[in-house]
């Protein structure tokens, strides 16, 4: 029979409402779960639970709690056949995109999952959430860090946020999912990551300074100038279409290169969610790659943060980290 962890972390799943809105609830929680009998019948996995203290509302994560909660699957992970960690959906796709390099050599599954009503609530979308996401963690089939929400199984690091209140709150834009249920649970087998090569280990993170910047037409470049310092290690920009920014960057480019010559590296995403990033295409994005920014291609934003958090935490020199920015670790972008 397998054995699966839950971590619950918070999220509106286990939340109850308050004079300030819904809140993280433990105690009601624990209700919820041990009153659930479908959690009890044969066909169910065994599980146990651990609880990340305090329970947060994923807007509140941060680079420790992410540590926190690879620590807890390196320190259970020969004890257990698979992971489910409950999480807000605010934040869910950068935990995930973050676990996916955290978690090198994973031979199991592990699947964030949560929901858009809490589980105390009648029609709450947490339970068939948690049920389908113990089942495929019990099936041990993927063995990749994962989302599972609404019906489909999505790689973690190509998975974003989509809608703030659909059930069917996350996509995958330039990934297949990895797996949806209907009456039977449907594998996409061909989609599935390998295993990772080497043994399982925990790479932990640390709080390197990264900014995100999305351009938007009128945008003051000259206001970046203070913040691009050498205090910046990586830059992810969210530029137009293919890789386009305003004037082809010719207000940007001298900080741009002035940030590149401190070590800081540039990487351009796409606030399109489908789609690749190609520097070049159009003369708006040419002078991008001629000061030395690297192509994002199709990371999602949240996964580039966490790889380049991933990459810097690994002692990568600024080199290093533009040459893998742009080769796929575990499934996060398209080969070349
Ligand atoms: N604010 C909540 C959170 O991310 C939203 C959710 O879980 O759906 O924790």
């Amino acid at each position: 029979m397998p054995k699966i962890l839950i971590i619950n972390t918070g999220g509106t799943i286990s939340m109850t409402s308050s004079a300030r809105g819904y809140v993280p609830d433990g105690e009601a929680f624990r209700a919820q779960l041990s009153g659930m009998e479908l959690l009890k019948a044969r066909t169910m996995p065994q599980w146990e639970l651990m609880e990340t203290e305090p329970l947060l509302d994923s807007s509140n994560m941060t680079v420790s709690d992410w540590n926190r909660i690879g620590g807890l699957v390196a320190d259970n992970y020969d004890a257990y056949d698979g992971f489910v960690i409950l999480h807000g959906t605010d934040t869910m796709a950068y935990t995930a995109s973050s676990l996916s390099f955290m978690l090198q050599g994973l031979d199991k599954p592990v699947i964030l999952t949560g929901s858009q009503i809490p589980l105390a609530e009648i029609r709450s979308d947490g339970r068939g959430n948690l049920i389908d996401s113990l089942l495929i963690a019990a099936e041990g089939k993927v063995k990749e860090v994962c989302i599972f929400f609404g019906g489909k199984l999505l790689r973690g690091n190509r998975a974003t946020k989509y809608s703030a209140d659909e059930l069917i709150a996350f996509v995958s834009p330039n990934y297949p999912p990895l797996a949806e249920t209907g009456i039977t649970v449907e594998y996409n087998e061909s989609a599935l990551l390998k295993r990772q090569p080497g043994p399982f280990s925990l790479q932990v993170l640390d709080e390197i300074p990264i900014g995100v910047i999305k351009v938007f037409p009128g945008i003051q470049f000259s206001l970046f100038d203070q913040i691009m310092t050498e205090k910046l290690r990586g830059i992810v920009i969210e530029t137009f279409g293919a890789g386009n920014i305003p004037n082809g960057g010719s207000e940007l480019l001298p900080i741009v290169r002035r940030a590149m010559e401190h070590g800081t590296v540039m990487t351009v995403c796409s606030q399109c969610t489908q789609g690749t990033v190609s520097l070049g295409t159009y003369e708006a994005s040419s002078a991008l790659a001629e000061a030395g920014a690297v192509s994002g291609r199709d990371l999602t934003t949240e996964a580039a943060v966490a790889k380049l958090y991933y990459l810097f935490s690994k002692g990568c020199s600024a080199e290093e980290v533009k040459r893998l920015m742009e080769t796929p670790i575990c499934g996060e972008e398209k080969e070349r």
